[in-house]
């Protein structure tokens, strides 16, 4: 009998690329990280210097270069290949550029026989998840954007930060684009069990607080730090490395990502940010929220910014 070993082929040798490698890899997630990229010098320096992190690592994780052909027993492969936004551009001015990449990574990865996962964290990553989807043939439940998962673990933090409250202790997430449209459904959030209306309620030293100025600076922050540093990486790799432990692990655990929607808040035919539970299967389900009428709205808003755009390419 043998026993299958968990590989991952991270796709996009960049610093989103290369941190995801490293957190899979620190985190001891999986029994093999396997890195491909268009520049195979970029691939392979980064390879030689994540091998080198095993021996005080509690999992001696194989770190490999590869080819597309090497996908075929691949369980989930991660698309980080792509331009990001320069200064002064948004993530949806790099769509017809995004696209064409994963045209290219696509189509060469399902010729190898790969049957696994895709997560898609190339921007605009909603367009470019169903992009993928289309491409692949693969069923719905195995095509995944990073969608909102990081922007919800921003949200929280700044909630964690208002409250002095450990992040982990806030239930929030923000849906739709990955971008400025998305929105928050503040109806939902609680912070230890409490609604986060009813705290606002109950403490006027919060009373000058502005839920929709902590949307903005969900949405504006990742530009703050592209500004400041000049690329965004630690995050979203070790949100990539989160929904990978979810589906490795089998852990029904409830993340706010991109996927297809078919009916779902009254949407069709369009992958956006929405509470997924996820586990083996990719998306088990979409956790089809409760929201009030203006919240409704507001997500409905920013799937017409997805699909607006979407058109481009599809
Ligand atoms: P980067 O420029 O550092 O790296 C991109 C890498 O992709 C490069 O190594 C390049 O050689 C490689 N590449 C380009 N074309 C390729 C192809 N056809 N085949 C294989 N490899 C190819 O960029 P980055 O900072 O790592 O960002 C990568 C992507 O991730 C961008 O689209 C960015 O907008 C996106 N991103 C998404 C999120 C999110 O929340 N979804 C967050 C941060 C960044």
């Amino acid at each position: 009998m043998t026993i299958n070993r968990n590989k991952i082929v991270v796709v996009g040798a960049g610093l989103v690329g290369s941190s995801t490698a490293f957190s899979l890899i620190t985190q001891g997630i999986c029994d093999e990280v396997m890195i491909i990229d268009i520049n195979k010098n970029k691939a392979k320096g980064e390879v030689m210097d994540l091998c080198h992190c095993v021996e005080y690592l509690n999992r001696n994780v194989k770190v490999t270069e590869g080819d597309y052909t090497d996908c075929a027993d691949a369980d989930i492969v991660v698309i980080t290949a792509g331009a990001p936004p320069k200064a002064g551009q948004s993530r949806l001015d790099t769509l017809e550029l995004s696209a064409n990449i994963a045209k290219s990574i696509v189509e060469p990865i399902m010729k190898s026989g790969f049957q696994g996962h895709f997560i898609v964290v190339s921007n605009p990553v909603d367009i470019i998840a169903h992009y993928v989807y289309k491409l692949s043939g693969l069923p719905k439940n195995q095509v995944i954007g990073t969608g909102t998962a990081m922007d919800s673990a921003r949200l929280k933090h700044f909630v964690g930060d208002l409250f002095h409250v450990d992040p982990r202790s806030v239930q929030a997430y923000t849906m739709g684009e990955h971008g400025d449209s998305q929105m928050c459904p503040w109806s939902l959030v609680t912070v230890g069990g409490k609604k986060i209306l009813d705290i606002l309620e109950d403490n006027p030293e919060f009373s000058d607080v502005n839920l929709d100025d902590i949307v903005k600076k969900v949405t504006r922050v990742g530009f703050d730090i592209l500004e400041i540093k000049g690329t965004t990486c630690y995050g979203i790799a070790t949100t990539v490395a989160g929904i990978i432990k979810a589906i490795l692990n089998d852990e029904n655990k409830i993340i706010p990502v991109s996927t297809l929607l078919e009916g779902e808040f009254g949407h069709y035919d369009v992958f956006c940010g929405v509470p997924v539970i996820l586990n083996r299967n990719g998306v088990q389900d979409v956790v089809e929220v409760h929201m009030t009428k203006e919240e409704l709205e507001k997500l409905g808003h920013s799937v017409s910014v997805i699909r607006e755009f979407s058109k481009k390419i599809m």
